[in-house]
């Protein structure tokens, strides 16, 4: 038996403390508290990496505060397109979906994919409808509605009409002002078995059907029980031209790196080359956890075996 750990984030930005309420702080932290509980409950009955991640996703896409599932951003066409990917590291078995809609969990959806399908990767509306032959639990569009997101929506909705010179460097002063959302989680299990989950809106405002890097094997999400299992969030554009969860697992495959130091080279040296922001979580067979990000603030917490627990917010 060896130690078992879950790792959770609720997505990295611009989280600055001056721009918190001391309510709303504690919300954050209880919503992770809350999911970390659950998925390590299920580690400690003795359940699977695999049901851990998954558990803890579900709670954090029924929080409104984060970018998953009912809490999911706005499109550009005003509506909620949501990415999710889980993959299996004892047996490299994964699923993902992109650009579903009224898909309550969409974690749940991607381990549907995962089990009962032959394929790795749906996305729109065929996703949509393996979500309904599987029996995934749908919800109107209200149910995805909150105020906040739609604000941080019309704040930003008709930007790229204004600006007819659509630079990426305008893109990017775009970008460096918002919150990513995001949750994603990582366990070891009992048995050193390892699985990443991650589910996302994706970014507010996007447009053209763009997916970003969560759903993305390699990219945004990657476990493998011969090295680690990792759950990105930030700038999804850089951390799919970094491949980013792979990266850190081929540098401690084929460069012996720790987790901790594999983490490092990619958030702080090789994304940042490429003004990638953003963080990752990460677990490896011995159950060690690292978090690591190169944003302001990344919602996150551990809790293992050992006793130890702890969750938070800034840099
Ligand atoms: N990485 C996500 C994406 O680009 C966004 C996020 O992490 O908040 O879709």
């Amino acid at each position: 038996m060896s130690d078992y750990t879950i790792v959770l984030h609720g997505g990295a930005g611009t989280i600055l403390k001056e721009d918190m309420t001391p309510a709303l702080e504690q919300a954050y932290c209880d919503g992770l508290q809350q999911a970390l509980d659950l998925g390590y409950a299920v580690l400690e009955q003795g359940g699977t990496a695999v049901n851990a991640v998954k558990a803890a996703l579900v709670i954090l896409e029924d929080n409104v505060l984060f970018n998953a599932g009912r809490g999911a951003v706005f499109t550009k066409k005003g509506v909620q397109e949501m990415d999710a990917a889980i993959m299996d590291g004892s047996d490299l078995s994964a699923g993902a979906v992109a650009g579903v809609r009224n898909v309550r969990n969409p974690i749940e959806l991607a381990t549907e994919v995962m089990r009962n399908s032959n394929h790795v990767f749906l996305s729109g509306k065929g996703a949509n409808d393996f979500a309904i032959k599987q029996g995934v639990k749908l919800e109107p569009d209200e149910y995805f509605f909150s105020q906040f997101r739609y604000d941080q929506w019309k704040a930003i909705r008709d930007s790229d009409t204004y600006s007819l010179d659509h630079t990426n460097h305008h893109l990017e002063e775009l970008m460096r002002d918002k919150k990513f959302g995001t949750v994603g989680a990582v366990a070891c299990d009992s048995k050193g078995n390892l699985a990443a989950a991650t589910s996302t809106g994706g970014m507010t405002n996007k447009k053209y059907g763009r997916i970003g890097d969560s759903p993305v094997i390699g990219a945004g999400t990657y476990a493998n029980n011969a090295t680690c299992a990792i759950s990105c969030t930030g700038h999804g554009e850089m951390f799919i031209r970094s491949v980013a969860a792979y990266d850190v697992s081929c540098l401690m495959e084929y460069k012996g790196l720790s987790l901790q130091e594999a983490m490092d080279t990619v958030v702080n040296r090789k994304l940042m080359a490429l003004h990638g922001e953003g963080g990752m979580i990460g677990v490896d067979a011995k159950g060690n956890a690292a978090m690591v990000l190169n944003s302001a603030g990344m919602y996150r917490g551990m809790k293992n075996s050992k006793g130890v627990t702890e969750v938070s917010i800034y840099k």
